[in-house]
């Protein structure tokens, strides 16, 4: 049975390929980078799957990758004799594209011009093997899965958006990559990729640590007996060396910037590069690397998270995820241990002590770099602004690492659009008279910086901070102070801000305006728990103000909007007793009006109260009505 399948590619996928196909991406000899490490990564999964599945292990062969030019039919095959791919597979990974957020980037690749479609956009999809459809015309792949008898067969001829799969037959374990190249364009980045020349170049200058060989079959001519003799035979075109044991001084930043993009599947450099030695009763190395842009899936379920764990220079697995805490995980590498046991399990090493110890030297040199990238100040802003969240996730789950991240936090704040700052300057900058540090949360800066709950604090020169990232409420839970400081949200609680005459006076008036109170709160019961006076505002008439430690209403409703059954918060309403509106409203009452002037206006307060914070309201038809019920009496 020969089934020829013609499948489509899936609308997304296909984007992709047309945007490779006419790719003005220059650097197009990265193809081959990509397709060796592929066929490297196949490699060591048959290995690591051999070492527990007995069928498995009579596949294996000497490991290797070649590559087969062909310069009279143009074309160039990518061997590996790794663990290949089933049909189910070949169409899974080849076919589509699974990664959340790859519409969104195909639309900025869109519309980028043509000099922007940089190395970082490709990248961040992991277009992997489509990278060859810069430089291939048509491509066919046929590979066989190690533990199955028949190889398959896929084929795909550029633009015409579908692929054909057919039986592969018999054929070697592995994969091969058989690209038909188009002609070679200067001007379009096109070489001659039949070229043994042009092949040791890229080799050499991409893949040269691969930790198998690449080789090349290559003619050599001899005299045997005055008589010339033409022999092909294999040139191995990579040194193999692990880059993490060669000496840092003797591998250039390239290199380093090479491996990366190999183990990380990116198209960008690494912002930060860390190298580790530890000598003494556990040995090991780790070469790690912070990527300067956080990868598009990295909040989601899919992605991959874990360094490449080695023993004695042999790679045990690919995603060890036991050697750095979970807030971690945009940290790339390799860890290689002299004293972990070869066969080590997943299970195993959740228990094991010296996996414990990697990672607790792991982050701590983690955590000392980006400190020192802090005070060095050149490129922190983005590691900021690319793991910043990661890190306040850190403070909220990882209490180990809480107080060496705590230095690391920026804010932005009331004090300078443009900056952002730390909790160190904030301390630093007090004013007379401050005790604690407030801050306020909401969802963006523009929601946040008229809110009437700051009027107080900006008349008296208190710089609040501004919580707008959803992550900042759970880290605020385990952040309670800093430097025996007190951190305050300035919507929560009663407001003291420690002036003993207007304390005096907020009493005395409360007293006096408490049958008014009352009856605003009976009017407003289903919204709010109490109406009372307060010293916190100086131009608005009335604030909301939750308990303190309770969820912020704004995060409630992205909890509720995330189906999480968050019951419905009532907070106090604040009223400013010195605001026109307030002292008329209650002349009103105090006159014995307690009909509809003075529940419309309570209500009316209310709504403009959470209007003012950007909050909905809880019926904005009624509010409407009410508004237009009031402009009707006094126009
Ligand atoms: P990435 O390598 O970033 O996952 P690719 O598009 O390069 O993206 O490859 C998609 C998937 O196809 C790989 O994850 C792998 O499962 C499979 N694949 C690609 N090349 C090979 C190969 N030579 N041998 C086996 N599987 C391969």
């Amino acid at each position: 049975m020969s089934h020829t399948q013609t499948m489509k590619f899936e609308a997304e996928t296909r984007q992709l390929l047309d945007l490779m196909v006419h790719s003005l991406y220059s650097n197009k000899e990265v193809f081959l980078r990509e397709l060796i490490s592929n066929a490297s990564d196949a490699l060591d999964r048959l290995r690591l799957e051999a070492a527990t599945d007995q069928a498995l292990a009579a596949e294996q062969s000497d490991p290797e990758i070649r590559l087969e030019p062909n310069a009279e039919s143009r074309t160039l095959t990518i061997r590996d004799n790794g663990i290949g791919m089933s049909r189910e597979e070949l169409i899974s990974n080849i076919g589509t594209i699974a990664r959340s957020g790859t519409q969104e980037l195909i639309d900025r690749m869109r519309q980028a011009k043509p000099e922007e479609m940089s190395a970082e956009l490709i990248g961040q999809f992991g277009v992997g093997f489509y990278s060859c459809f810069m430089i291939a015309d048509r491509v066919e792949l046929l590979t066989r899965r190690a533990g199955e008898e028949k190889a398959s067969r896929w084929e795909y001829a550029g633009e015409s958006g579908e692929y054909t799969i057919s039986d592969g037959g018999r054929a070697p374990v592995g994969t091969s990559i058989t690209l038909h190249l188009k002609d070679a364009d200067a001007d379009d980045g096109i070489e001659d990729y039949t070229d043994a020349t042009v092949l040791r170049r890229i080799v050499k200058k991409y893949s040269d640590f691969v930790r198998y060989p690449v080789k090349l079959p290559v003619r050599r001519e001899e005299q045997v007996d005055g008589l010339p003799v033409i022999s092909l035979e294999d040139e191995v075109l990579n040194s193999m060396k692990a880059i993490w044991l060669r000496p840092a001084d003797e591998v250039e930043d390239d290199e380093y910037n090479e491996f990366y993009r190999h183990i990380s599947h990116g198209w960008d450099e690494p912002i930060e590069r860390i190298s580790m030695k530890a000598e003494g009763r556990f040995e090991y190395q780790a070469l790690l690397f912070i990527p300067s842009q956080a990868p598009i899936d990295l909040y989601s379920q899919a992605y991959r998270r874990g360094l490449q764990l080695y023993v004695r220079n042999v790679k045990i697995m690919e995603h060890c995820e036991g050697l750095l805490p979970d807030y971690l995980r945009f940290v790339k590498g390799v860890v290689d241990a002299q004293d972990l046991p070869l066969n080590v399990s997943r299970e195993m090493l959740q228990e094991n002590r010296q996996v414990t110890q990697i990672r607790k030297a792991l982050t701590k040199k983690i955590i000392d770099t980006l400190l020192a990238a802090k005070e060095a100040g050149e490129h922190y802003d983005e590691i900021w602004r690319s793991y910043g969240a990661l890190i306040k996730e850190g403070i909220a789950s990882h209490q180990e690492s809480r107080d060496k991240l705590v230095p690391l936090l920026l804010f932005e704040s009331t004090a300078d659009p443009e900056a952002k700052v730390d909790l160190a300057t904030y301390v630093e900058r007090m004013p007379e008279g401050q005790e604690e540090i407030y801050y306020i949360s909401g969802e963006r800066r523009a929601a946040v910086e008229s809110s009437p709950h700051l009027e107080a604090f900006s008349r008296r020169g208190f710089e609040v901070l501004f919580m707008l990232d959803s992550v900042d409420e759970f880290m605020l839970h385990h952040l309670q102070d800093f430097e025996g400081k007190t951190l305050r949200s300035v919507a929560q609680g009663e407001v003291d801000l420690g002036e003993e005459k207007e304390k005096e006076q907020k009493e005395e008036r409360q007293k006096e305006f408490a049958p008014f109170l009352e009856a605003l709160t009976e009017a407003l019961k289903d919204h709010v728990k109490e109406v009372r006076l307060t010293t916190r505002l100086t131009t608005s008439p009335a604030c909301l103000v939750g308990a303190e430690g309770e969820l912020s209403p704004h995060i409630a409703r992205l909890m509720r909007q995330n189906r999480m059954d968050i019951p419905e918060i009532k907070r106090d309403m604040e009223l400013n007793p010195t605001h026109d509106v307030v002292v008329r409203l209650k002349q009103h009452f105090d006159d014995g009006d307690r009909g509809e002037t003075l529940t419309d206006s309570a209500e009316l307060l209310l709504g403009q109260a959470l209007l003012a914070e950007n909050a909905p309201l809880p019926d904005p038809a009624r509010f409407a009505k009410l508004l237009t019920r009031l402009l009707a009496k006094v126009l």
